[in-house]
């Protein structure tokens, strides 16, 4: 699955604010929204009164964003949004949680990876089992009681090794649970609403599709 290769914290910059698209670096000095908070570009910095947005920009915003976060492209969102209208129920809650479904997000969730990005790498790599298969596929939609766990052979590796030496200080939200030191977890159920953070509009991005 194509996914975007270019420069990480431009697409934070982009928005305004903190993605955190990159894991520990994002809680130091050297995040690029503490250096320069002001957009990319040659206009970035002295694009003079902040113009008005209209209804339209910002619909797209947070369309923008919600890709952004979930490291998905205009045509998988696009077919996301095409199957929350399909599900029973609030069209944006549906949205958000196929997103928080996707492999690679629960592996984040679960607190095997710092970002979501690490996590796409790591399943890409082939170190996860779902339900007992090996599974590479970062879009694969984890459903409520199936099982993810690292592969017998990659818990030798010394990424794998460190995370379950070190002291667990993560809280998965409750909608999983994870055990760091035998690198397996089960989703138990679909997110709420309140457990789905990032700072996103569900329903902006509803009415950005549905114009
Ligand atoms: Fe965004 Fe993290 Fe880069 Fe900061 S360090 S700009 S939060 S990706």
């Amino acid at each position: 699955m194509a996914r975007y290769t270019g420069p990480v914290c431009k697409l934070c910059r982009r928005e305004g604010e903190k993605l955190f698209l990159k894991g520990e670096r994002c809680f130091t000095p050297k995040c690029a929204i503490e250096r320069r908070a002001y957009p990319p570009g040659e206009h970035g910095r002295f694009s003079g009164r902040p113009s008005r947005q209209s209804d339209y920009s910002r619909q797209l915003r947070a369309k923008q964003k919600g890709k952004r976060i979930y490291g998905v492209l205009e045509r998988q969102f696009r077919r996301y949004f095409r199957d929350a209208r399909r599900i029973p129920g609030l069209t944006g809650l549906n949205l958000l949680q196929i997103l928080e479904s996707r492999l690679d997000n629960v592996v984040y969730r679960m607190g095997f990876a710092d970002s979501r990005n690490q996590a796409r790498q790591l399943v890409n790599h082939g170190h996860f089992r779902v339900n007992d298969r090996r599974n590479d596929i970062a879009s694969t939609i984890i459903k409520p009681g199936d099982k993810i766990a690292v592969r017998e052979k990659s818990k030798n590796n010394e990424y794998f090794k460190t995370l379950r030496q070190a002291e667990d200080t993560r809280t998965p939200p409750a909608w999983v649970e994870s055990d760091l030191n035998n690198l397996s977890g089960r989703v138990i159920r679909l997110p709420e609403r309140a457990e789905v953070d990032g700072n996103l509009n569900e329903q902006l991005i509803v009415e950005y599709y549905s114009r």
